[in-house]
Protein backbone atom coordinates (compact mmCIF):
# COMPACT_ATOMS: atom_id res chain seq x y z
CA UNK A 1 0.00 0.00 0.00
CA UNK A 2 2.78 2.56 0.19
CA UNK A 3 3.61 2.75 -3.44
CA UNK A 4 0.10 3.27 -3.68
CA UNK A 5 -1.84 6.68 -2.80
CA UNK A 6 -5.95 6.66 -2.30
CA UNK A 7 -7.92 9.96 -3.08
CA UNK A 8 -11.22 9.71 -2.26
CA UNK A 9 -13.72 12.50 -4.06
CA UNK A 10 -17.00 13.30 -2.54
CA UNK A 11 -18.74 15.00 -5.02
CA UNK A 12 -21.69 16.39 -3.39
CA UNK A 13 -19.71 17.18 -0.64
CA UNK A 14 -21.82 20.04 0.80
CA UNK A 15 -25.13 17.55 0.78
CA UNK A 16 -27.06 15.65 3.45
CA UNK A 17 -25.74 12.39 2.72
CA UNK A 18 -22.28 13.32 2.71
CA UNK A 19 -22.35 14.96 6.31
CA UNK A 20 -24.35 12.73 7.79
CA UNK A 21 -23.12 9.28 6.25
CA UNK A 22 -20.00 9.87 4.11
CA UNK A 23 -17.90 11.81 6.48
CA UNK A 24 -18.13 10.18 9.48
CA UNK A 25 -17.65 7.21 7.97
CA UNK A 26 -14.17 7.96 6.43
CA UNK A 27 -13.17 9.13 10.06
CA UNK A 28 -14.36 6.05 11.83
CA UNK A 29 -12.04 3.88 9.13
CA UNK A 30 -8.89 6.65 9.69
CA UNK A 31 -9.75 6.01 13.62
CA UNK A 32 -9.35 2.28 13.49
CA UNK A 33 -6.65 2.12 11.02
CA UNK A 34 -8.42 1.23 8.37
CA UNK A 35 -7.59 3.41 5.42
CA UNK A 36 -4.18 3.26 3.39
CA UNK A 37 -1.24 4.67 4.22
CA UNK A 38 -1.33 7.54 1.54
CA UNK A 39 -4.90 8.61 1.26
CA UNK A 40 -6.67 12.12 0.95
CA UNK A 41 -10.32 13.12 0.89
CA UNK A 42 -11.37 16.17 -1.46
CA UNK A 43 -14.98 17.19 -1.32
CA UNK A 44 -16.32 18.47 -4.77
CA UNK A 45 -19.95 20.54 -5.22
CA UNK A 46 -20.52 23.59 -6.62
CA UNK A 47 -21.32 25.55 -3.05
CA UNK A 48 -18.54 28.45 -2.39
CA UNK A 49 -16.44 27.65 0.45
CA UNK A 50 -12.79 27.79 1.73
CA UNK A 51 -11.12 24.55 2.67
CA UNK A 52 -11.67 25.99 6.10
CA UNK A 53 -15.27 25.98 5.87
CA UNK A 54 -15.31 22.74 4.23
CA UNK A 55 -13.97 21.34 7.07
CA UNK A 56 -16.00 23.02 9.83
CA UNK A 57 -18.63 22.33 7.80
CA UNK A 58 -17.99 18.47 8.20
CA UNK A 59 -16.33 18.39 11.91
CA UNK A 60 -19.43 19.06 13.61
CA UNK A 61 -21.02 15.27 12.28
CA UNK A 62 -17.73 13.44 12.88
CA UNK A 63 -17.55 11.27 16.09
CA UNK A 64 -15.17 8.61 18.11
CA UNK A 65 -17.51 5.35 18.45
CA UNK A 66 -15.13 4.68 21.67
CA UNK A 67 -14.83 7.84 23.86
CA UNK A 68 -11.19 8.11 24.13
CA UNK A 69 -11.24 11.87 24.59
CA UNK A 70 -8.19 14.09 24.08
CA UNK A 71 -6.42 11.26 21.89
CA UNK A 72 -9.60 11.62 19.58
CA UNK A 73 -9.90 14.99 19.04
CA UNK A 74 -5.64 14.51 18.30
CA UNK A 75 -6.85 11.80 15.66
CA UNK A 76 -10.06 14.21 14.30
CA UNK A 77 -7.53 17.36 13.89
CA UNK A 78 -5.08 14.86 11.80
CA UNK A 79 -8.18 13.21 9.93
CA UNK A 80 -9.44 16.86 9.16
CA UNK A 81 -5.70 17.84 7.67
CA UNK A 82 -6.11 15.37 4.75
CA UNK A 83 -9.66 16.98 3.89
CA UNK A 84 -9.55 18.89 1.14
CA UNK A 85 -12.48 21.04 -1.26
CA UNK A 86 -12.75 21.85 -4.69
CA UNK A 87 -15.48 24.07 -5.90
CA UNK A 88 -16.38 22.89 -9.63
CA UNK A 89 -19.87 22.07 -11.62
CA UNK A 90 -20.85 18.91 -12.00
CA UNK A 91 -21.18 18.77 -16.15
CA UNK A 92 -17.64 20.51 -16.20
CA UNK A 93 -14.33 18.87 -17.67
CA UNK A 94 -12.16 21.61 -17.19
CA UNK A 95 -13.31 21.29 -13.34
CA UNK A 96 -12.61 17.98 -12.42
CA UNK A 97 -9.14 18.31 -14.76
CA UNK A 98 -8.65 21.05 -12.23
CA UNK A 99 -8.95 18.83 -9.44
CA UNK A 100 -7.05 15.81 -11.34
CA UNK A 101 -4.17 18.31 -11.52
CA UNK A 102 -4.39 18.75 -7.93
CA UNK A 103 -4.60 14.82 -6.79
CA UNK A 104 -1.46 14.47 -9.24
CA UNK A 105 0.41 16.98 -7.55
CA UNK A 106 -0.45 15.49 -4.67
CA UNK A 107 -0.10 11.87 -5.34
CA UNK A 108 3.47 12.58 -7.54
CA UNK A 109 6.07 9.87 -6.68
CA UNK A 110 3.56 7.28 -5.89
CA UNK A 111 3.72 4.32 -8.64
CA UNK A 112 0.07 4.43 -8.48
CA UNK A 113 -2.51 6.90 -7.72
CA UNK A 114 -5.53 5.05 -6.86
CA UNK A 115 -8.88 7.20 -7.56
CA UNK A 116 -12.29 6.82 -5.66
CA UNK A 117 -15.48 8.94 -6.76
CA UNK A 118 -18.41 9.22 -3.94
CA UNK A 119 -21.58 10.13 -6.18
CA UNK A 120 -23.48 11.92 -3.35
CA UNK A 121 -25.57 13.97 -5.58
CA UNK A 122 -29.51 13.37 -6.66
CA UNK A 123 -29.61 11.05 -9.43
CA UNK A 124 -30.70 13.69 -12.46
CA UNK A 125 -26.83 14.55 -12.54
CA UNK A 126 -25.16 10.87 -12.48
CA UNK A 127 -24.16 11.02 -15.79
CA UNK A 128 -23.46 14.50 -16.13
CA UNK A 129 -20.70 13.83 -13.05
CA UNK A 130 -19.76 10.17 -14.43
CA UNK A 131 -19.06 11.57 -18.03
CA UNK A 132 -17.52 14.84 -17.01
CA UNK A 133 -15.38 13.33 -14.21
CA UNK A 134 -13.73 9.51 -15.90
CA UNK A 135 -12.73 12.38 -18.86
CA UNK A 136 -11.41 14.92 -16.64
CA UNK A 137 -10.53 12.91 -13.62
CA UNK A 138 -9.49 9.45 -14.24
CA UNK A 139 -6.58 8.43 -12.78
CA UNK A 140 -3.72 7.23 -15.16
CA UNK A 141 -1.69 5.08 -13.30
CA UNK A 142 -4.28 3.13 -10.74
CA UNK A 143 -7.55 2.32 -10.39
CA UNK A 144 -10.70 4.86 -10.70
CA UNK A 145 -14.05 3.34 -8.65
CA UNK A 146 -17.25 5.13 -8.77
CA UNK A 147 -20.13 4.72 -5.99
CA UNK A 148 -23.34 5.04 -7.28
CA UNK A 149 -26.21 5.65 -4.59
CA UNK A 150 -29.67 5.14 -5.33
CA UNK A 151 -32.09 5.46 -6.64
CA UNK A 152 -31.37 3.74 -10.11
CA UNK A 153 -34.37 4.90 -11.91
CA UNK A 154 -37.87 4.58 -11.38
CA UNK A 155 -38.75 1.83 -13.09
CA UNK A 156 -37.64 -0.41 -15.78
CA UNK A 157 -37.24 2.00 -18.74
CA UNK A 158 -35.32 4.78 -17.12
CA UNK A 159 -33.15 2.29 -15.35
CA UNK A 160 -31.91 0.90 -18.74
CA UNK A 161 -31.37 4.60 -19.77
CA UNK A 162 -29.64 5.42 -16.70
CA UNK A 163 -27.49 2.26 -17.05
CA UNK A 164 -26.79 2.79 -20.53
CA UNK A 165 -25.65 6.17 -20.15
CA UNK A 166 -23.42 5.24 -16.88
CA UNK A 167 -22.04 2.75 -19.15
CA UNK A 168 -21.06 4.92 -22.11
CA UNK A 169 -18.57 6.54 -19.14
CA UNK A 170 -17.53 3.71 -16.83
CA UNK A 171 -17.10 -0.44 -17.31
CA UNK A 172 -19.31 -2.68 -14.96
CA UNK A 173 -15.81 -2.86 -13.21
CA UNK A 174 -15.59 0.50 -11.99
CA UNK A 175 -18.90 0.80 -11.08
CA UNK A 176 -20.12 0.12 -7.07
CA UNK A 177 -23.57 0.56 -7.14
CA UNK A 178 -24.56 1.17 -3.25
CA UNK A 179 -27.29 -0.67 -1.05
CA UNK A 180 -26.47 0.56 2.48
CA UNK A 181 -28.55 -2.34 3.86
CA UNK A 182 -26.46 -4.91 2.24
CA UNK A 183 -23.50 -3.35 4.04
CA UNK A 184 -25.31 -4.03 7.64
CA UNK A 185 -24.03 -6.25 10.06
CA UNK A 186 -26.95 -8.73 10.59
CA UNK A 187 -27.60 -8.98 6.78
CA UNK A 188 -23.96 -9.57 6.04
CA UNK A 189 -24.23 -12.40 9.11
CA UNK A 190 -27.45 -14.17 6.86
CA UNK A 191 -24.51 -16.29 4.48
CA UNK A 192 -22.83 -17.07 7.66
CA UNK A 193 -26.19 -18.15 9.63
CA UNK A 194 -26.76 -20.19 6.76
CA UNK A 195 -23.95 -22.00 5.14
CA UNK A 196 -21.68 -21.65 8.18
CA UNK A 197 -24.20 -24.02 10.47
CA UNK A 198 -25.42 -27.24 9.84
CA UNK A 199 -28.97 -26.40 11.92
CA UNK A 200 -30.29 -23.98 9.60
CA UNK A 201 -29.50 -24.99 6.19
CA UNK A 202 -31.30 -28.01 5.94
CA UNK A 203 -34.82 -26.27 7.25
CA UNK A 204 -34.34 -23.69 5.14
CA UNK A 205 -37.13 -24.37 2.48
CA UNK A 206 -40.74 -25.13 1.73
CA UNK A 207 -40.12 -28.54 3.65
CA UNK A 208 -39.92 -26.19 7.26
CA UNK A 209 -40.86 -22.97 6.52
CA UNK A 210 -44.36 -21.43 6.42
CA UNK A 211 -43.58 -18.34 5.72
CA UNK A 212 -41.44 -15.50 5.71
CA UNK A 213 -41.58 -11.41 6.94
CA UNK A 214 -39.20 -8.36 6.01
CA UNK A 215 -40.33 -6.09 7.71
CA UNK A 216 -39.15 -2.25 8.11
CA UNK A 217 -40.68 -0.14 10.21
CA UNK A 218 -40.39 3.61 11.14
CA UNK A 219 -41.69 5.63 14.25
CA UNK A 220 -41.11 8.90 11.91
CA UNK A 221 -42.66 10.70 8.92
CA UNK A 222 -41.13 12.42 6.10
CA UNK A 223 -40.88 15.47 8.66
CA UNK A 224 -40.74 18.43 6.15
CA UNK A 225 -38.32 16.09 3.62
CA UNK A 226 -41.53 14.45 1.75
CA UNK A 227 -41.26 16.65 -1.22
CA UNK A 228 -38.16 14.34 -2.01
CA UNK A 229 -39.75 10.97 -0.87
CA UNK A 230 -42.80 12.37 -2.99
CA UNK A 231 -41.13 11.67 -6.63
CA UNK A 232 -40.37 7.95 -5.53
CA UNK A 233 -43.06 6.77 -2.04
CA UNK A 234 -42.12 3.70 -0.09
CA UNK A 235 -42.22 1.10 -2.26
CA UNK A 236 -39.26 2.53 -5.06
CA UNK A 237 -37.09 3.60 -1.53
CA UNK A 238 -37.74 0.38 0.45
CA UNK A 239 -38.98 -2.44 -1.06
CA UNK A 240 -37.65 -2.64 -4.67
CA UNK A 241 -34.55 -2.57 -3.29
CA UNK A 242 -33.31 -3.07 0.56
CA UNK A 243 -36.20 -5.53 1.55
CA UNK A 244 -35.71 -7.33 -2.26
CA UNK A 245 -32.02 -7.63 -1.73
CA UNK A 246 -32.45 -9.08 1.90
CA UNK A 247 -35.13 -11.45 0.17
CA UNK A 248 -32.48 -12.33 -2.25
CA UNK A 249 -29.93 -13.42 0.11
CA UNK A 250 -32.12 -14.80 2.46
CA UNK A 251 -33.63 -17.07 -0.45
CA UNK A 252 -30.46 -17.98 -2.94
CA UNK A 253 -29.28 -21.40 -3.68
CA UNK A 254 -25.65 -21.92 -2.14
CA UNK A 255 -23.10 -20.03 -4.34
CA UNK A 256 -20.12 -21.96 -5.47
CA UNK A 257 -17.40 -19.68 -3.62
CA UNK A 258 -17.82 -16.63 -1.70
CA UNK A 259 -16.40 -14.40 -4.38
CA UNK A 260 -18.62 -11.72 -5.61
CA UNK A 261 -19.71 -13.33 -8.93
CA UNK A 262 -20.76 -16.67 -7.55
CA UNK A 263 -22.88 -14.72 -4.97
CA UNK A 264 -24.58 -12.05 -7.15
CA UNK A 265 -25.00 -14.78 -10.00
CA UNK A 266 -27.46 -16.70 -7.36
CA UNK A 267 -28.92 -13.48 -6.52
CA UNK A 268 -29.67 -13.21 -9.98
CA UNK A 269 -31.32 -16.44 -10.25
CA UNK A 270 -33.75 -16.34 -7.42
CA UNK A 271 -34.77 -13.13 -8.64
CA UNK A 272 -35.26 -13.96 -11.81
CA UNK A 273 -37.68 -16.85 -10.31
CA UNK A 274 -40.09 -14.48 -8.27
CA UNK A 275 -43.82 -14.78 -9.48
CA UNK A 276 -44.56 -11.26 -11.53
CA UNK A 277 -46.70 -9.44 -8.83
CA UNK A 278 -50.34 -8.28 -9.05
CA UNK A 279 -52.31 -5.68 -7.21
CA UNK A 280 -54.16 -8.66 -5.37
CA UNK A 281 -50.94 -8.82 -3.71
CA UNK A 282 -49.81 -5.44 -2.36
CA UNK A 283 -51.35 -2.91 -0.29
CA UNK A 284 -50.54 0.28 -0.21
CA UNK A 285 -51.24 3.16 2.74
CA UNK A 286 -50.49 6.53 4.00
CA UNK A 287 -50.32 8.12 7.60
CA UNK A 288 -52.36 10.70 8.77
CA UNK A 289 -52.26 12.97 11.25
CA UNK A 290 -53.05 11.86 15.25
CA UNK A 291 -52.82 13.59 18.27
CA UNK A 292 -50.80 11.28 20.82
CA UNK A 293 -51.29 12.11 24.33
CA UNK A 294 -51.56 15.83 24.00
CA UNK A 295 -48.85 15.81 21.28
CA UNK A 296 -49.95 16.60 17.44
CA UNK A 297 -48.47 14.79 14.59
CA UNK A 298 -48.51 15.77 11.26
CA UNK A 299 -50.34 13.22 8.61
CA UNK A 300 -48.24 13.10 5.57
CA UNK A 301 -50.27 15.47 3.38
CA UNK A 302 -49.89 18.11 6.34
CA UNK A 303 -45.96 18.14 5.10
CA UNK A 304 -45.53 21.23 3.14
CA UNK A 305 -43.26 19.87 0.51
CA UNK A 306 -45.90 17.11 0.04
CA UNK A 307 -47.59 18.05 -3.16
CA UNK A 308 -51.60 19.06 -2.17
CA UNK A 309 -53.28 15.69 -2.80
CA UNK A 310 -50.53 13.17 -3.40
CA UNK A 311 -51.58 9.63 -3.30
CA UNK A 312 -47.62 8.54 -2.26
CA UNK A 313 -47.82 5.97 -0.24
CA UNK A 314 -46.05 6.29 2.69
CA UNK A 315 -46.72 2.52 3.70
CA UNK A 316 -46.88 -0.92 1.79
CA UNK A 317 -47.33 -4.78 2.09
CA UNK A 318 -46.70 -7.08 -0.41
CA UNK A 319 -46.52 -10.75 -0.97
CA UNK A 320 -44.33 -12.22 -3.20
CA UNK A 321 -43.59 -15.85 -4.61
CA UNK A 322 -40.42 -17.36 -6.04
CA UNK A 323 -41.36 -20.27 -8.39
CA UNK A 324 -38.46 -22.91 -7.81
CA UNK A 325 -37.87 -26.21 -5.99
CA UNK A 326 -37.07 -24.70 -2.73
CA UNK A 327 -39.87 -22.25 -2.21
CA UNK A 328 -42.66 -23.13 -4.51
CA UNK A 329 -46.01 -21.43 -2.28
CA UNK A 330 -43.99 -19.90 0.62
CA UNK A 331 -45.49 -16.38 0.81
CA UNK A 332 -42.60 -13.84 1.08
CA UNK A 333 -44.26 -10.70 3.10
CA UNK A 334 -42.66 -7.46 2.67
CA UNK A 335 -43.95 -4.41 4.97
CA UNK A 336 -42.51 -1.12 4.74
CA UNK A 337 -43.54 2.06 6.85
CA UNK A 338 -43.28 5.65 7.71
CA UNK A 339 -45.41 6.73 11.11
CA UNK A 340 -45.60 3.43 12.30
CA UNK A 341 -45.55 2.75 16.20
CA UNK A 342 -42.06 1.52 16.38
CA UNK A 343 -38.64 1.88 14.88
CA UNK A 344 -36.94 -1.58 13.68
CA UNK A 345 -36.51 -3.59 11.03
CA UNK A 346 -36.12 -7.47 11.07
CA UNK A 347 -36.51 -10.87 9.51
CA UNK A 348 -38.78 -13.20 10.73
CA UNK A 349 -39.37 -16.84 9.47
CA UNK A 350 -41.88 -18.64 10.61
CA UNK A 351 -41.45 -22.42 10.56
CA UNK A 352 -44.75 -25.13 9.78
CA UNK A 353 -46.16 -26.24 13.00
CA UNK A 354 -44.98 -29.97 14.82
CA UNK A 355 -46.70 -32.70 12.88
CA UNK A 356 -48.49 -34.22 15.25
CA UNK A 357 -47.87 -32.40 18.39
CA UNK A 358 -47.79 -34.46 21.33
CA UNK A 359 -48.68 -31.30 23.53
CA UNK A 360 -50.74 -30.04 21.01
CA UNK A 361 -54.15 -29.91 23.20
CA UNK A 362 -53.08 -30.99 26.74
CA UNK A 363 -51.29 -27.84 26.77
CA UNK A 364 -53.63 -25.41 25.53
CA UNK A 365 -51.34 -23.49 23.32
CA UNK A 366 -51.92 -20.93 20.85
CA UNK A 367 -50.84 -23.35 17.43
CA UNK A 368 -49.79 -19.54 16.17
CA UNK A 369 -47.58 -18.77 19.10
CA UNK A 370 -46.15 -22.26 19.55
CA UNK A 371 -44.51 -21.95 16.11
CA UNK A 372 -40.88 -22.04 16.16
CA UNK A 373 -39.93 -18.71 14.87
CA UNK A 374 -36.21 -17.44 13.56
CA UNK A 375 -35.84 -13.52 14.13
CA UNK A 376 -33.24 -11.95 12.66
CA UNK A 377 -33.41 -8.15 13.72
CA UNK A 378 -31.66 -5.71 11.56
CA UNK A 379 -31.78 -2.86 13.52
CA UNK A 380 -32.01 -1.25 16.51
CA UNK A 381 -30.58 -3.61 19.10
CA UNK A 382 -29.18 -6.24 16.84
CA UNK A 383 -30.29 -9.55 17.68
CA UNK A 384 -30.51 -13.06 16.35
CA UNK A 385 -33.37 -15.33 18.18
CA UNK A 386 -35.19 -18.50 17.76
CA UNK A 387 -38.67 -18.96 19.50
CA UNK A 388 -38.87 -22.27 20.65
CA UNK A 389 -41.35 -24.05 22.95
CA UNK A 390 -40.10 -25.04 26.19
CA UNK A 391 -41.17 -26.49 29.59
CA UNK A 392 -41.07 -24.52 32.46
CA UNK A 393 -39.08 -25.74 35.34
CA UNK A 394 -41.17 -27.08 38.45
CA UNK A 395 -43.60 -30.12 39.06
CA UNK A 396 -46.60 -30.22 36.53
CA UNK A 397 -45.99 -29.90 32.99
CA UNK A 398 -46.55 -26.32 31.52
CA UNK A 399 -44.74 -25.29 28.88
CA UNK A 400 -44.25 -21.59 27.51
CA UNK A 401 -42.78 -20.13 24.68
CA UNK A 402 -38.84 -18.67 25.15
CA UNK A 403 -36.09 -17.34 23.73
CA UNK A 404 -32.66 -19.14 22.35
CA UNK A 405 -31.11 -15.25 22.28
CA UNK A 406 -28.13 -13.87 20.25
CA UNK A 407 -28.31 -10.54 21.16
CA UNK A 408 -25.20 -8.75 19.75
CA UNK A 409 -24.82 -5.98 22.75
CA UNK A 410 -25.09 -9.11 25.47
CA UNK A 411 -22.31 -11.45 23.74
CA UNK A 412 -20.29 -8.76 22.12
CA UNK A 413 -18.99 -5.68 23.43
CA UNK A 414 -17.58 -3.88 20.77
CA UNK A 415 -20.08 -1.40 18.86
CA UNK A 416 -20.76 -2.50 15.52
CA UNK A 417 -19.72 -0.17 12.36
CA UNK A 418 -21.65 1.79 10.47
CA UNK A 419 -23.03 -0.08 7.05
CA UNK A 420 -21.17 2.81 4.70
CA UNK A 421 -18.12 2.29 6.85
CA UNK A 422 -17.93 -1.86 5.64
CA UNK A 423 -18.93 -0.51 2.19
CA UNK A 424 -16.65 2.38 1.80
CA UNK A 425 -13.63 0.02 2.83
CA UNK A 426 -14.70 -2.57 0.58
CA UNK A 427 -14.58 -0.05 -2.50
CA UNK A 428 -11.23 0.15 -1.32
CA UNK A 429 -10.24 -3.29 -1.34
CA UNK A 430 -12.27 -3.66 -4.77
CA UNK A 431 -14.52 -6.31 -3.04
CA UNK A 432 -18.03 -6.08 -4.66
CA UNK A 433 -19.73 -8.70 -2.84
CA UNK A 434 -22.24 -6.47 -1.26
CA UNK A 435 -22.62 -4.56 -4.18
CA UNK A 436 -25.13 -4.69 -6.84
CA UNK A 437 -24.97 -5.78 -10.44
CA UNK A 438 -26.69 -4.85 -13.26
CA UNK A 439 -28.66 -7.82 -14.43
CA UNK A 440 -29.32 -7.87 -10.53
CA UNK A 441 -31.35 -4.45 -10.70
CA UNK A 442 -32.81 -5.17 -14.04
CA UNK A 443 -34.56 -8.17 -12.89
CA UNK A 444 -35.51 -6.17 -9.41
CA UNK A 445 -37.35 -3.31 -11.97
CA UNK A 446 -39.03 -6.03 -13.68
CA UNK A 447 -40.56 -6.99 -10.82
CA UNK A 448 -41.92 -4.01 -9.17
CA UNK A 449 -42.32 -2.03 -12.23
CA UNK A 450 -45.99 -3.20 -13.22
CA UNK A 451 -47.33 -2.66 -9.57
CA UNK A 452 -45.66 0.73 -10.28
CA UNK A 453 -47.48 1.65 -13.16
CA UNK A 454 -50.90 0.43 -12.17
CA UNK A 455 -50.56 2.09 -9.13
CA UNK A 456 -50.04 5.86 -10.66
CA UNK A 457 -52.11 4.82 -14.04
CA UNK A 458 -55.55 3.54 -11.81
CA UNK A 459 -54.50 6.57 -9.56
CA UNK A 460 -55.04 3.90 -6.77
CA UNK A 461 -55.47 5.55 -3.10
CA UNK A 462 -53.77 4.70 -0.37
CA UNK A 463 -55.32 3.39 2.74
CA UNK A 464 -54.85 5.80 5.53
CA UNK A 465 -53.31 5.12 9.15
CA UNK A 466 -53.14 6.93 11.50
CA UNK A 467 -49.78 8.23 12.50
CA UNK A 468 -47.92 5.65 14.74
CA UNK A 469 -50.07 3.25 14.50
CA UNK A 470 -49.34 -0.13 12.94
CA UNK A 471 -50.42 0.74 9.40
CA UNK A 472 -53.39 -0.40 7.43
CA UNK A 473 -55.84 -2.97 7.92
CA UNK A 474 -55.46 -4.24 4.91
CA UNK A 475 -51.99 -5.50 5.74
CA UNK A 476 -53.37 -7.73 8.07
CA UNK A 477 -56.18 -8.88 5.77
CA UNK A 478 -53.48 -9.73 3.16
CA UNK A 479 -51.17 -11.81 5.49
CA UNK A 480 -54.41 -13.10 6.57
CA UNK A 481 -55.35 -14.50 2.84
CA UNK A 482 -52.25 -16.76 3.31
CA UNK A 483 -52.50 -17.75 6.59
CA UNK A 484 -50.21 -15.44 8.12
CA UNK A 485 -50.03 -13.09 11.14
CA UNK A 486 -47.54 -10.30 11.14
CA UNK A 487 -44.91 -11.16 13.86
CA UNK A 488 -44.07 -8.10 15.27
CA UNK A 489 -47.66 -7.26 15.28
CA UNK A 490 -48.51 -10.74 17.38
CA UNK A 491 -45.34 -10.08 19.74
CA UNK A 492 -45.58 -5.91 20.17
CA UNK A 493 -43.07 -6.70 23.62
CA UNK A 494 -40.60 -8.10 20.88
CA UNK A 495 -39.74 -4.52 19.93
CA UNK A 496 -40.48 -2.90 23.76
CA UNK A 497 -37.08 -1.15 25.09
CA UNK A 498 -35.44 -0.84 22.12
P1 LIG B 1 -28.67 16.51 -1.50
O1 LIG B 1 -28.24 17.03 -0.17
O2 LIG B 1 -29.98 16.95 -2.03
O3 LIG B 1 -27.63 16.90 -2.65
C1 LIG B 1 -26.22 16.76 -2.53
C2 LIG B 1 -25.53 17.96 -3.18
O4 LIG B 1 -25.80 17.93 -4.59
C3 LIG B 1 -26.07 19.28 -2.68
O5 LIG B 1 -25.39 19.71 -1.52
C4 LIG B 1 -25.83 20.19 -3.87
O6 LIG B 1 -24.49 20.66 -3.81
C5 LIG B 1 -25.96 19.27 -5.06
N1 LIG B 1 -27.29 19.39 -5.68
C6 LIG B 1 -28.49 19.24 -5.08
N2 LIG B 1 -29.49 19.38 -5.97
C7 LIG B 1 -28.91 19.62 -7.15
C8 LIG B 1 -29.41 19.84 -8.46
N3 LIG B 1 -30.71 19.84 -8.72
N4 LIG B 1 -28.53 20.03 -9.45
C9 LIG B 1 -27.21 20.00 -9.20
N5 LIG B 1 -26.69 19.80 -7.97
C10 LIG B 1 -27.51 19.61 -6.98
O7 LIG B 1 -28.63 14.94 -1.56
P2 LIG B 1 -28.30 13.91 -0.40
O8 LIG B 1 -29.46 13.79 0.50
O9 LIG B 1 -26.97 14.22 0.18
O10 LIG B 1 -28.23 12.54 -1.23
C11 LIG B 1 -27.21 12.28 -2.19
C12 LIG B 1 -27.57 11.00 -2.95
O11 LIG B 1 -27.68 9.92 -2.02
C13 LIG B 1 -28.90 11.04 -3.67
O12 LIG B 1 -28.81 10.29 -4.84
C14 LIG B 1 -29.87 10.37 -2.69
O13 LIG B 1 -30.93 9.78 -3.37
C15 LIG B 1 -28.96 9.32 -2.09
N6 LIG B 1 -29.33 8.92 -0.74
C16 LIG B 1 -29.45 9.85 0.27
C17 LIG B 1 -29.75 9.44 1.55
C18 LIG B 1 -29.84 10.45 2.68
O14 LIG B 1 -30.05 10.01 3.81
N7 LIG B 1 -29.69 11.73 2.46
C19 LIG B 1 -29.96 8.08 1.81
C20 LIG B 1 -29.82 7.14 0.77
C21 LIG B 1 -29.50 7.58 -0.50
P3 LIG B 1 -23.99 22.04 -4.45
O15 LIG B 1 -25.17 22.93 -4.62
O16 LIG B 1 -23.00 22.56 -3.46
O17 LIG B 1 -23.36 21.64 -5.70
Amino acid sequence: WNKAALSIVVVGASGDLAKKKIFPSLFALYHDGMLPKNFTIYGYARSKMSEEEFRSSIEGSLGCRLADGAKCEETMGNFLSTCRYQQGQYKSVDDFGKLSKRIAEHDGGHERANRIFYLSIPPSIFTDVAAAASEGCSSDSGFTRVIVEKPFGRDSESFQELSQALSRHLTEDQMFRIDHYLGKELIENLTVLRFANLVFEPLWSRNYIRNVQVIFSEDFGTEGRGGYFDNYGIIRDVLQNHLLQIVALFAMEPPVSLEAEDIRNEKVKVLRCMKTMSMDDVVVGQYRARSIGGEHHPGYLDDETVPAGSICPTFAAIALFINNARWDGVPFLLKAGKALHSRHAEIRVQFRHVPGNLYRNKMGLDLDRATNELVIRIQPNEAIYLKVNNKVPGLGLKLDVTKLDLTYKSRYNNPLPDAYERLILDVINGDKRLFIRNDELEAAWSLFTPILKEIEEKQISPELYPYGSRGPVGAHYLAAKYGVRWGDIVNPDEHEGD
